[in-house]
């Protein structure tokens, strides 16, 4: 029963029973293609059997002892995440917004640390989104998503994006961390330069200011490299990162990775999760991990990528009524819209193509890692008929 439901989301009516790679299925075997997987989650696609084989293995050993006892397959994922990034320290969550709430008490607690107390300011930008709890929306500073809870958590300022002098201008001897998305998801699918994360790295550092990347939605493979920010060849690495979504490929799990300095701060006690890094979680983040580092993977992913953007940016020239620009990098990607994307959002679900919406009059896509040049072709021709049929229906 819908009305049962807080209604915080408003679904259309198609139900999905069941899935298989790229696509999603209603019960009478209606198949869709899926162009959004979960917001940027199903990397490796729908049921992909290694996966299911790992966490139904998992399931019939042991599903929950908490962290109070050791969780090797954790350990074991942690030391991969390690070797594979600018990481010295990992801590598991089951969410995006719980990487970024260990993210943002690390960076405190980092200065307080180091007999800087006062260090508490965090620097976000418009157009972020960093999850809904109190602390995200605050770093958000999105006005919709702050309306009618309560005054704003002191601590947060946000910054116009892409404005280096404004942000040079804020940085004080209060400020704790810059909080940044190389690739902005919700706020419209805009990815920020390799220089401009160099730039930033090199304002931290001068400063003494914490940088914290949140690599939820653009992590996980989804440009071409492990996590986006890598594109800038170790030349802005952060000291705190937030992943989620796609490193459990379906599976709940988060985790925020840390320097060992950025991390120095954090004790047995300062913080905690009763689920985070459970061993479900971890055969599954396992199974995605090693999948995205497998020969070729990463490098099929920029294959895919350059021809979804070749295909998004044909539809640009046939429709330049319609679409204002082409976004985002690798397979996050948009179509900036002259108009409210949810029209063509709809037309597209319409003739069975999945697709998501975000800010800015963007119509956002983030297929799993594993589509097809097939694919693509098909999800092309959907949308070239659907900003046909938009633009004469006005
Ligand atoms: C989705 C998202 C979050 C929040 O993740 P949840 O798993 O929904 O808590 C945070 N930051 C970014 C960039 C996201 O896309």
């Amino acid at each position: 029963m819908r009305e049962a439901m807080l209604p915080v989301y408003a679904p259309p009516e198609e139900v999905f029973v069941r899935g298989e790679g790229m696509r999603l299925y209603t019960e009478d075997g209606t198949a869709y293609l899926d162009f959004i997987a979960g917001i940027a989650v199903n990397a490796l696609g729908h049921a992909h059997p290694k996966m299911v084989a790992a966490l139904k293995d998992q399931a019939d050993k042991l599903w929950h002892t908490s962290n109070m006892f050791r969780v090797p397959a954790g350990e074991q994922l942690a030391e991969k995440y390690c070797a594979n990034t600018f990481a010295d320290q990992v801590f598991f969550t089951n969410s995006g917004t719980e990487a970024i709430e260990c993210a943002l008490k690390t960076a405190r607690k980092y200065h307080w640390a180091n007999g800087e107390p006062h260090r508490q300011e965090i620097l976000t930008f418009s157009g972020a989104f960093h999850g809904r709890s109190f602390a995200a929306i605050n770093a958000g500073g999105n006005p919709a998503y702050l309306e009618g809870f309560g005054e704003p958590m002191a601590g947060f300022t946000q910054l116009p994006f892409g404005d280096h002098d404004a942000l040079k201008a804020a940085i004080t001897k209060d400020t704790c961390a810059v909080l940044v998305e190389p690739v902005q998801g919700e706020g419209g699918v805009r990815s920020i330069p390799e220089h401009c994360l160099v730039s930033l790295r090199e304002l931290c550092n001068e400063t003494g200011t914490l940088l914290i990347y949140d690599e939820v939605q653009c992590g996980a493979g989804r440009t071409g490299k492990l996590f986006a920010h890598q594109w800038a060849d170790g030349k802005a690495d952060p000291d705190i990162m937030a992943v989620a979504k796609g490193v459990g490929g379906g599976f709940p799990f988060g985790a925020c990775l840390v320097t060992e300095e950025a991390g120095k701060g954090m004790r047995p006690g300062s913080h905690g999760s009763t689920y985070g890094g459970n061993p479900l979680a971890m055969a599954v983040g396992n199974v995605v991990f090693d999948e995205m580092m497998s020969e070729g993977f990463l490098e099929g992913v920029r294959r895919t990528a350059s021809n979804l953007q070749q295909g998004l940016a044909s539809l640009k020239d046939r429709h330049p009524d319609m679409v204002e620009d082409v976004r985002g990098k690798g397979l996050l990607v948009g179509l900036k819209l002259k108009s409210a994307p949810k029209p063509v959002q709809q037309l597209a679900r319409a003739k069975k193509l999945l697709c998501g919406v975000a800010g800015d009059n963007v119509l956002r896509l983030a297929p799993p890692l594993i589509a097809t040049d097939a694919d693509i072709r098909e999800a092309i021709d959907i949308l070239d008929a659907c900003l046909t049929e938009a633009a004469s229906a006005g």
